[in-house]
């Protein structure tokens, strides 16, 4: 018979497998593969493109934003002086056909003389402050000037002469060494006169806030002094009133003169003052140099029919803003120059709610040197595409993206969800294919490990009664056997051991009929004390030279059962069989009958080698051997057990075993009565 080693062919059935199922189930998880890698390309592109169409949409808004925003400014309106003062218009400005032009608002630090509303008096003096300045100047007499100017402060009707009487009053208590009157009386001016002018030129808040600054220095009052330095600055970087930039120019520098020590929030000021003043520089430029602003037909904007609408970014003196610029019917021009990122905060909540409707968008705003100006972002690790700004504005970047659904949406979304159910499910049976065939193989492998050890058990089993049986045939065919005794003993001998074979063939037959499903019944009602009666009476006679008592329980009564007679005799036959087997050097086996209520109990004890408890779960399966009785080298198939199990349960009835090893084994089966 060819042998084939089961490892080479558990490799071979694993490289069948290998080839028929994980090579296909690659492929199939390969092409799931590019089918999500597709779906995925689509997909970005789809985003891709609504992304476009928000960004659009988001730009158009801008734009229609800022039509609006310079269409509300009628030049009608502004001449009537109700221009808009909105903290983002930096300048806006009106010129005619002529080129004149005229400024309505901004927010500038200074302004160039010529723009400046009020021509500065040139008579300094009026006639009523003549007699002071003689008093003050001439005669050095302080207290009557004093007296002079305060009477006029009192009496006049005239704000400017009172501002210059006030000015007046406070130089003269510094002149009379009275430095704290002085500086009250600056402190009331600084207050109460901030918007108005000295002599229609020099800011009165500012000659204020300079000479108290001189006295605090002089008196040493150091925590003063910085707090009056920083409403001094304050002052210059929002001017309460228009002058121009010679003035603005001698209070900075005055300040620089006084004011030498490094502070920090003077100095952040300070900064801030330099950065306006380029700004404002720039601005005033615009607003008196020719043409410092190119108009190109990209800068009109595309909604605007008449093309009279036109808008330019502006990237300069530290600037991003966009000069706004409309012609009227008249010719007359209207212009603004916008702060952009103001206006752009002012109108960002809208925009951003505009575009985020479904608030699944992520949105940053970088200017043109990369920093991010608004940032709404829920989720950083996503595919951000950014969009530069149209070129009538800053060079700013719209950065947006679309929040990428989580992995349990991302699987439940068509598409790509059907592709990764597929991968997955390929994979999962390719998983379980693979342990169910490992568990096959290695069922079928140890089934048949143990089919060829119960062929040789079997041919074992079936060639020692056959080889006696051959032997004692032939000396009596050649006549060796002498004495009539001993030839009876051989006939006996012939007989129990040509029984003994056909047991051993029932079973094997039993045993495959039963494997078939073929095996047949045939019920009548039986006397199992009767039968059990007639087997220990053959079966004694059986092994009466090996010196066995087998001791019988019989029951009181009769009881029948419905059952195959032949069926129950084979199951007499296999458990007595084992129990003489197995009995070691153990001479004693009992066998009980006993009827109960419903049921017949039968049971046949031993008092041998026993059996483990490990092999108690396993010896009623097909071929099954103890580990001990095939180290004794006791004979047996496996299939015993198995055959009186499956004819107990046909009965209807059950079987048990109780063992313990060294002392012996019980075997009980329960039958129910006819
Ligand atoms: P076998 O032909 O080996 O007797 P069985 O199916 O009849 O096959 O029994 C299966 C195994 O159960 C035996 O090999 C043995 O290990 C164990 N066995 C059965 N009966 C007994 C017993 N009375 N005492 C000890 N072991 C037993």
């Amino acid at each position: 018979m060819k042998s084939t080693n089961p490892g080479s062919r558990r490799q071979k059935i694993i490289l069948y497998y290998g080839l028929a199922v994980i090579l296909p189930g690659i492929v199939l998880v390969f092409l799931a593969y590019r089918g999500i890698r597709n779906d995925q390309a689509l997909r970005e592109k789809e985003n891709r493109r609504k992304l476009e169409i928000n960004s659009q949409d988001f730009f158009s808004r801008i734009d229609s934003g800022l039509v609006e925003f310079i269409k509300e400014q009628t030049t009608d309106s502004i001449l009537a002086g109700k221009g808009k003062s909105d903290p983002s218009v930096l300048i806006l400005f009106v010129e005619d056909a002529s080129g004149s032009k005229k400024l309505i608002s901004h927010q500038l630090l200074y302004l160039p003389s010529e723009l400046l509303p009020i021509k500065p008096e040139k008579l300094m003096q009026s006639i009523g402050m003549k007699e002071g300045q003689r008093l003050e100047y001439i005669e050095r007499r302080f207290s009557d000037a004093l007296r002079f100017y305060q009477d006029i402060v009192l009496k006049t009707n005239d704000p400017a002469e009172k501002i210059r009487a006030l000015v007046s009053s406070a130089r003269l208590y510094n002149k009379m060494n009275q430095p704290e009157r002085a500086e009250n009386l600056y402190d009331e001016i600084r207050k109460d006169y901030s918007g108005s002018l000295l002599n229609g030129e020099i800011p009165v808040s500012l000659i204020a806030g300079l000479e108290i600054l001189k006295i605090n220095q002089v008196r040493g009052e150091i925590d003063e002094m910085s707090n009056n330095s920083r409403q001094y600055l304050e002052l210059l970087l929002h001017p309460p009133c228009e002058y121009d930039k010679n003035q603005f120019d001698m209070f900075y520098q005055s300040f620089k003169d006084i004011i030498r020590e490094k502070d920090k929030l003077n100095d952040s000021i300070i900064a801030e003052l330099v950065t306006q003043r380029t700004r404002t520089d720039y601005l005033i430029r615009i607003l008196t140099g020719p043409n410092l602003i190119t108009i190109n037909d990209n800068n009109h904007f595309k909604g605007d029919n008449n093309g009279q609408l036109s808008c330019v970014p502006i990237n300069s003196a530290g600037l991003a803003a966009v000069y706004l610029s409309r012609i009227k019917d008249n010719d007359v021009q209207l212009t603004m120059v916008i702060d952009f990122p103001v206006y752009f905060k002012s109108i960002s909540e809208k925009l951003i709610k505009k575009l985020d409707a479904g608030s699944s968008i992520n949105v940053k705003i970088e200017d043109e040197i990369g920093k991010v100006i608004f940032s709404k972002v829920s989720k950083e690790e996503t595919n951000f595409i950014s969009f530069q700004f149209p070129e009538y504005l800053p060079q700013w970047e719209l950065i947006i993206s679309e929040n990428k659904p989580g992995f349990i949406a991302a699987l439940f979304k068509t598409g790509r969800g059907i592709y990764l159910f597929i991968f997955i499910l390929i994979a999962l049976l390719m998983v379980l294919g693979f342990a169910f065939v490992m568990y096959s193989i290695n069922t079928e492998l140890r089934l048949n490990k143990l089919k060829s050890e119960f062929i040789s058990n079997v041919s074992h089993e079936l060639k020692s009664p056959l080889t006696s049986i051959r032997m004692m045939t032939e000396m009596l065919y050649h006549k060796r056997v002498e004495t009539e005794e001993r030839k009876s003993a051989y006939y006996s001998a012939m007989l129990e051991e040509s029984e003994h074979l056909s047991h051993l063939l029932d079973n094997i037959l039993d045993f495959s009929r039963m494997e078939d499903d073929r095996k047949k019944y045939d019920f009548t009602d039986l006397d199992l004390d009767d039968l059990l009666v007639k087997f220990l009476e053959s079966a004694r006679e059986r092994i009466k030279e090996q010196g066995f008592e087998i001791r019988y329980n019989r029951p009181d009564k009769v009881s029948l059962i419905r059952g195959d007679r032949d069926a129950i005799q084979q199951v007499f036959y296999n458990l007595f069989d084992n129990a003489i087997k197995f009995s070691g050097t153990s001479r004693i086996i009992d066998v009980t009958l006993s009827p109960q209520d419903e049921e017949i109990m039968f049971s046949v004890k031993d008092y041998g080698i026993g059996i483990s408890a490990k092999d108690q779960e396993k010896i009623f399966d097909r071929f099954y051997r103890g580990d001990k009785p095939q180290k004794l080298g006791i004979k047996g198939s496996g299939i015993g057990l198995t055959i009186v199990k499956q004819i107990v349960e046909a009965h209807g009835g059950i079987i048990e075993v109780e063992s313990e090893v060294g002392k012996g084994s019980l075997f009980t089966v329960r039958l129910p009565l006819s």
